[in-house]
């Protein structure tokens, strides 16, 4: 009973052929199977921070060029050739715009889900 309760904290088995290998590693030494690393605790994990974050600066950045594309912020021009900024300020900036938001809203989607 006492050995059955005893965690084996430095060896796991392998999935393929059933052999006690290591916990660090990635390969099976008897098999050459490639061995998933068991994943007890994930601290790194996607939790939609770093996407909201993202998302929401492609959003102000595409405002941003939007606003100086378009000339609103006249004086201030971007050097482009003319033929060019409608281009920007047409699929350029709402593509930046739509994809901030989408991306933005799949942070909220991973968030909610943690
Ligand atoms: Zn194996």
């Amino acid at each position: 009973m006492g050995a059955m309760a005893r965690p084996i904290a430095d060896k796991r088995r392998c999935v393929f052929c059933g052999k006690h290998i290591a916990a660090h590693l990635t390969q099976c030494p008897f098999c050459r199977e490639a061995v998933p690393q068991v994943q007890l605790s994930r601290p790194t994990g996607p939790d939609g921070r770093h996407q909201i974050r993202r998302g929401l600066l492609y959003v102000l950045l595409a405002g941003v060029i939007h606003y100086f594309a378009a000339g609103y912020a006249d004086p201030i021009k971007i050097p482009l050739p003319a033929p060019i900024l409608p281009l920007v300020t047409q699929y350029g900036t709402p593509l930046l715009f739509l994809g901030g938001l989408g991306l933005a809203f799949y942070g909220v989607l991973l968030r909610i889900r943690h």
